[in-house]
């Protein structure tokens, strides 16, 4: 096997890996959380609280209301008892059942504008609860759909990890020296391909007796525009 097939097999394998790992890299932020789903709830949250307040007022009215009712029932009651003789007190009881009257009357028209805003509320909170679990959903079908896509990658890097170390071994020390250094100046890629003349990493062309000179090279030679490894 010529030195540059081996320094190729490696660049191949170094690079299979490295892509796996942008995409696990872009899985894990994507698997940490969802602003959709945050947003959503926080909308949920605030639908359900308005809802909550709006059903309490309903209540809190519809208790006055029982309580004074039941106060005028009693008063009514009291006066027409025949046993309220004195002018004073049968005067001060019509006029606590005329005052109690209107109370209720106040009571009845806040408790219908009160149930009407029951209304829209908790139609708020049916579309804020419908809105959330779509993305919750979505959400969810996502992340086990990233989940396997994770699951796959990781054994893909697994194998390749396994190759590597034969690829590796395979290379003189200086070659692997060379290799390593180029890696890590050139974005990963230290082994260029060279088709039909051209740098298959930086696009420029070869002329024809370059290549030629490169071709019949005893030494591993550079692409002269980019200055990787080239391997026909
Ligand atoms: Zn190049």
């Amino acid at each position: 096997m010529s030195r540059t097939i081996k320094l190729y097999k490696l660049q191949s394998i170094d690079t299979d890996i490295d892509r796996r790992r942008l995409m696990l890299a872009k899985i894990a932020k994507l698997m940490e959380g969802n602003s959709d789903v945050a947003n959503a709830k926080a909308l949920l949250d605030k639908a359900t609280d308005a809802s909550k307040a709006a059903e309490k007022e309903r209540d809190d009215i519809r208790f006055e209301r029982q309580q004074v009712e039941a106060k005028r029932t009693a008063s009514d009651k009291r006066l027409y008892s025949g046993n309220v003789k004195d002018p004073k007190e049968m005067q001060d009881l019509q006029a606590l059942i005329q005052s109690l009257g209107a109370h209720l009357e106040t009571l009845e028209d806040r408790q219908l504008v009160v149930m009407e805003e029951v209304d829209v509320v908790n139609a708020k909170l049916a579309e804020a609860q419908a809105a959330y679990d779509k993305v919750r959903n979505a959400f969810a079908t996502e992340q086990s759909k990233l989940a396997a896509k994770k699951t796959s990658l990781e054994s893909d890097v697994e194998k390749l990890r396994k190759a590597r170390v034969g690829a590796d071994a395979a290379l003189s020390p200086d070659d692997k020296k060379r290799y390593m250094k180029l890696r890590k100046l050139k974005k990963g890629i230290a082994v260029t391909l060279i088709k039909d003349g051209a740098c298959s990493s930086c696009g420029s062309s070869l002329a024809s007796a370059e290549l030629q000179r490169a071709r019949s090279a005893a030494d591993l030679t550079a692409c002269p525009t980019c200055g990787r490894i080239m391997h026909f």
